[in-house]
């Protein structure tokens, strides 16, 4: 972002109201209002802003400043409320997909769901398979190979030993991840072995929000020491799936996408009718049946 002299760059932490807090190139944040320009260019005025926008800011005191500029955003996540599109957080850049291998088990439909979010908003996924202390990789080999396969970037963990955690530090330096899964799977324990009391600073800050009254949005970014940020976002960590109809899932499936192409019926769902280029693939092989079974449990769960 080029900025002129009286101004310096900065990232939206999370907006309460019409404040944002934004952290500045320099380290320091800053309590900062719309600039009045800004917020005339657009009908939704407590929105013009959302955390993860990267701005221009004209510092004003010590810890106060005006957003003058907001970057294009590369990747919103939003969602529809009372018939109007918000965004919940800009720039991300990926979806940590978090799993367990045992206790709880692994739940491949989980995170066929999650995918889905994540191609529906455009995000890159990652899926993370944590606790590989307690089982032997062998187990894992052929799901591993389906999503693999599929082009997902697959990272085995432990939190426990330190399996895969250089690998993820690594990956999330300089990035800004949402992070996802069930109860449980181990997202505390990982972002700990990311950074020391990592989860409990998320947890600290999402306490803070949820008091003050003007909250907005409830994502926060939350700074990594080494550079980067993670997203915390309730919503997604909990996991519902957002504004997706029964006529889009398929085509965000990337193995039953072409199959959907090359389905002739028009108005098939691929679900219970009798002819369908998708039910033949599962039948051929060409799909894996297990992926058809989570998308007909999404299609079961999205039809009135
Ligand atoms: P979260 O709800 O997803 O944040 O999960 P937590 O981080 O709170 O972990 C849930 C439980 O799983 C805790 O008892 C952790 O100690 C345990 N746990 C987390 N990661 C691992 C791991 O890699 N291996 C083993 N064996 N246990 C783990
Ligand atoms: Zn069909």
């Amino acid at each position: 972002l080029d900025v002129d002299a009286a101004q310096i760059g900065g990232r939206v932490l999370s907006v309460h109201g019409l404040q944002s807090r934004v952290r500045g190139e320099d380290g320091v944040i800053y309590e900062c209002t719309v600039r009045q320009l800004l917020k005339s260019l657009t009908t939704d005025q407590r929105h013009v802003v959302v955390a993860g926008d990267h701005v221009a800011i004209r510092v004003g005191g010590p810890k106060t400043g005006t957003i003058e500029r907001i970057k294009p955003r590369t990747s919103e996540l939003s969602r529809t409320s009372k018939g109007r599109q918000h965004v919940i957080v800009a720039n991300v850049d990926y979806l940590l997909i978090v799993a367990s291998a045992a206790e709880p088990g692994l739940k491949p439909n989980l995170i066929d769901r999650f995918l889905l979010t994540a191609e529906q908003f455009r995000i890159q996924p990652i899926i993370c398979i944590n606790k590989m202390d307690l089982i032997s990789p062998a187990e894992f080999q052929p799901i591993m190979g389906v999503y693999a396969q599929l082009g997902y970037r697959v990272l085995l963990t432990s939190a426990e030993t330190g399996q895969g955690v250089p690998f993820l530090k690594a990956l999330v330096k300089d990035s800004q991840t949402v992070v996802a899964g069930q109860s449980g799977v181990g997202k505390s324990s990982l972002l700990n072995a990311l950074e020391p009391d990592l989860a409990l600073r998320i947890g600290k800050v999402s306490a803070e929000n949820s008091k003050g009254k003007h909250t907005t949005t409830a994502s926060q970014l939350i700074p990594l020491a080494e550079g980067g940020y993670v997203v915390d976002t309730p919503g997604i960590r909990q996991f519902q799936l957002w504004d997706i109809t029964v006529r889009e899932v398929g085509g965000l499936m990337r193995d039953l996408r072409p199959f959907v192409n090359a389905c002739r019926y028009p108005d098939c769902i691929h679900f219970n009718e009798d002819e369908c280029a998708v039910k033949d693939a599962v039948a051929d092989g060409h799909i894996d049946a297990r992926r058809y079974d989570a998308y007909c449990q999404i299609i079961e769960d999205l039809q009135p």
